[in-house]
């Protein structure tokens, strides 16, 4: 599965502990993130993170852009509910893109423990046969 995993300022140590303490289930899976967050887990838990922009320079958008090209299966967003984010409107976005086309997405560690949980029992593979009827689909 592709996973994308976001961390707001205040919650990169929270996502590090995260991707630390999960690293068994995270590292048989594509991992993608923003950039600080990405290198914060790359060097904490010691995982292979693809990296995107910095999510105030576009990273966010990044993501969605994956999203929309159903290239995303789940998403992690540690995100910050007490200060302002000068890219709101991209993190919303991001969020919508997400709903829109139903990808999982846990905003915070308790949403993201049972999404791992689901994800290590096999609860995602709709999506591998979601992605394999859009292949045949799109070869027809
Ligand atoms: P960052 O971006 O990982 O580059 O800090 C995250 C965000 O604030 O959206």
């Amino acid at each position: 599965m592709n996973i994308a995993l976001i961390a707001h300022d205040k919650k990169k140590q929270d996502i590090i502990n995260f991707t630390v303490a999960y690293k068994h289930v995270l590292k048989n899976h594509q991992l993608f993130a923003t950039g600080t967050t990405g290198k914060k887990i790359a060097d904490g838990a010691g995982l292979t993170v693809h990296r995107f922009q910095s999510g105030p320079l576009g990273g966010d958008q990044q993501i969605g852009a994956k999203i929309a090209n159903n290239e995303m299966d789940a998403i992690i967003f540690f995100r910050d509910p007490l200060t302002a984010q000068p890219h709101e409107p991209d993190v919303s976005a991001l969020m919508r893109l997400s709903d829109v086309h139903l990808i999982p997405l846990a905003t915070n560690p308790a949403a993201a423990e049972i999404m791992i949980q689901a994800l290590s029992r096999g609860d995602f593979e709709w999506r591998q046969i979601i992605k394999q009827n859009q292949q045949e689909g799109k070869r027809t």
